[in-house]
């Protein structure tokens, strides 16, 4: 069977030839920001170098390279979601701001008291925080779908707590401090079921399989580029383009109008421009372009069984060390090894295996309420990406040995 050449995938990325405290980088810290490959950081060298100009207003060549390069891309991510239409993306600074748009602007207009909006316990605080905000100035109450031990939504649960009130669910469809994978189509089905609609944040789930989100039947869609081997600064929010089209103005300022006067009333830009006021990421949106391309080039499939690989071969590998215990035992997991040990620390174990060149994440991972009903307050997490290897796993495990040994 076709397999991922990652000796090559691997010379694309500069940064994977560093070394940290004098050791060969192990980078498994994919989850939080994913290296980006030479294809994209060229980006940046040549939109500066070439054509840097503003875009949509000007009248003259670069102008016209950059609009072209820019709206290029949104085709792109049209074309990577599986959305019908390229005016149903929005390019936004990443998930977070994507989903801020969604409850500053569908939100504001579409809720208040007696309404509900249910959110899971898997969330990170990008899903939870905008609806927390929200409802305290609209009186709309957030319900919690809540997750069993292995961190698995309760599905039944969920049905009973949809109801006539529901307005929204917001889910994501990877969660990033387990690598849960949510069944998000099934719950967009239900939730439509109950005229509710649904957002998923999809930061985790677009670096690591195909999303096509008219397959999902979902209403909003988020992302990061810089998940995704893609530059920071940039992603997207799709959106139904009936949803968006009946959304009023979020953000106010340039780009997004028609005509502005004082003598009357200021008319807006259609979808999507309605939504990107002032001069966005040009060059970030661009590389998030050139991102995915790449992404394409190797191909999520290839991407995706290599990636199980990784994650099956690091959690058998763990288990042999005494005290360790996994958090996130879904059945359908992402690329996701999170886990606590009996008598050290996260963060000292983050800290010493950082000293044998392995970056992993330790903390909460801004998803609290869930650490919360697993009864910790901090993990350890090694996220894997298409560069990682068998190998460099084994290096994160035999670091962890010697580090579990030294705190115990
Ligand atoms: N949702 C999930 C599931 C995430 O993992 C992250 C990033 N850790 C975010 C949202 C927020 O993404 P960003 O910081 O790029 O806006």
């Amino acid at each position: 069977d076709l397999m991922l050449d990652v000796a090559r995938v691997r010379r694309d990325f500069p940064i994977l030839g560093r070394e940290v405290h004098g050791r060969p980088l192990v980078y498994l810290d994919n989850a939080a920001t994913c290296q980006t490959p030479r294809q994209v950081i060229d980006v940046f060298d040549d939109y500066y170098g070439r054509y840097n100009a503003n875009i949509h207003r000007g009248l003259h060549t670069l102008a016209d390279e950059a609009t072209e390069a820019f709206e290029g891309t949104r085709e792109k991510v049209r074309a990577h979601l599986g959305a019908a239409e390229t005016r149903e993306i929005v390019f936004t600074r990443g998930t977070t701001e994507a989903i801020n748009l969604v409850a500053g602007s569908w939100g504001r207009v579409n809720l208040q008291q007696g309404d509900e909006v249910l959110i899971s316990r898997l969330e990170h605080h990008s899903n939870i925080v905008p609806w927390q905000l929200l409802s305290r100035e609209l009186g709309f109450t957030i319900r919690v779908i809540p997750v069993d031990e292995r961190g698995v939504l309760d599905q039944s649960a969920y049905r009973d707590l949809l109801s006539e009130r529901t307005r929204l669910v917001a889910v994501n469809h990877v969660s990033n401090a387990l690598g849960t994978v949510n069944p998000v189509a099934e719950m967009a089905t239900l939730a439509h079921q109950h005229g509710a609609f649904i957002l998923v944040d999809g930061a985790q789930a677009v670096p690591h399989q195909h999303v096509d989100v008219q397959a999902l039947g979902v209403d909003f869609y988020a992302f990061s580029g810089h998940k995704v081997y893609g530059p920071t600064g940039v992603g997207a929010l799709y959106g139904r383009a009936e949803l968006l089209e009946a959304m009023p103005p979020w953000q106010g300022g340039g780009e997004m109008i028609d005509t502005v006067s004082f003598e009357s009333p200021t008319t807006f830009a259609d979808i999507p421009h309605r939504f990107e006021a002032g001069t966005p990421a040009i060059a970030e949106v661009i590389a998030l372009g050139r991102a995915l391309q790449w992404v394409e080039g190797i191909g999520l499939d290839l991407i995706q069984a290599w990636e199980a690989r990784l994650l099956q071969h690091a959690t058998e590998s763990v288990a042999s060390i005494e005290g360790l215990r996994v958090l996130g035992t879904s059945p359908d997991k992402a690329a996701v090894l999170s886990f606590v040990v009996d008598g050290a620390h996260a963060q000292d174990i983050g800290l010493l295996v950082d000293q044998m060149g392995v970056a992993i994440r330790t903390g909460h991972h801004c998803a609290q309420p869930l650490l919360a009903s697993l009864g910790v307050e901090a993990t350890c997490r090694a996220s894997f990406a298409a560069y990682n290897t068998p190998e460099e796993v084994d290096v994160f495990v035999e670091a962890l040995q010697r580090v579990v040994g030294m705190l115990r």
